[in-house]
């Protein structure tokens, strides 16, 4: 069950720019935080009109052991740092102000 408040409202994934591309892209071999593969699925997620409401989805029901691919921007590490209370990379934060 969903107890986070979502900006867009409980339809907000109709809005995801990755709706429009090729689901692999978030999903890449090479995950490291400056490379190609990861600005790729950043930049999708950087023009992401609803990339507020995927953070909220995916930090409020992502399994911390599980946690694969590209979402709202963040690599898995990334997300594992904002569920404990670190700060993130200055590139997930450079890609997400471009
Ligand atoms: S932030 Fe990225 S992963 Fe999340 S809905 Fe938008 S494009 Fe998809």
């Amino acid at each position: 069950m969903t107890t986070a408040t979502h900006p867009h409202g409980r339809d907000w994934r109709r809005d995801a720019a990755c709706a429009e591309v090729d689901p692999e892209i978030f999903y890449p071999l090479d995950l490291d935080p400056t490379g190609p593969a990861v600005t790729a699925a950043r930049q999708v997620c950087a023009g992401c009109p609803v990339r507020l409401d995927c953070l909220l989805d995916v930090m409020e029901g992502e399994d911390p052991s599980r946690r694969w691919g590209i979402t709202a921007g963040l690599t898995p590490d990334e997300r594992a740092a904002v569920s404990a209370g670190r700060r993130i990379s200055p590139a997930w934060a450079a890609a997400v102000a471009a």
